[in-house]
């Protein structure tokens, strides 16, 4: 299930988000493996969130909320009632990332 960036709209396989993205960034192949095995709670600690954004990606509470990408045009700027409905999502349904994206989906965010 895709989800898309929240300032270009880039659309985002959650399967890439969740297991490939980390590859986009710095760190080296040990170190992701190792994010890979982290539990999902703490895969957006501060040190993960300014690893990703070093690569382009911000997120929102959850690796499903894609706020900026490595597509996103320079000028690109997320909406503000569509992330505030995103974070609401997400406060809602926590840890269950596959029914975040899917509830994104269902509203078009
Ligand atoms: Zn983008």
């Amino acid at each position: 299930m895709d989800v898309h960036c929240s300032a270009c709209g880039e659309p985002w396989d959650s399967w890439h988000i969740l297991n490939d993205a980390i590859y986009d960034t710095a760190l080296t192949r040990p170190e992701c493996a190792a994010w890979n095995r982290t539990p999902r709670q703490k895969q957006l600690a501060p040190h993960y969130r300014t690893v990703f954004r070093d690569a382009g990606y911000e997120f929102g509470h959850t690796l499903m909320h894609v706020i900026h990408c490595p597509a996103c045009p320079p000028t690109a700027k997320a909406g503000d009632e569509p992330t505030t409905l995103k974070h609401a999502i997400e406060d809602i349904l926590g840890d269950d990332l596959d029914a975040i994206a899917a509830t994104f989906n269902d509203h078009h965010l």
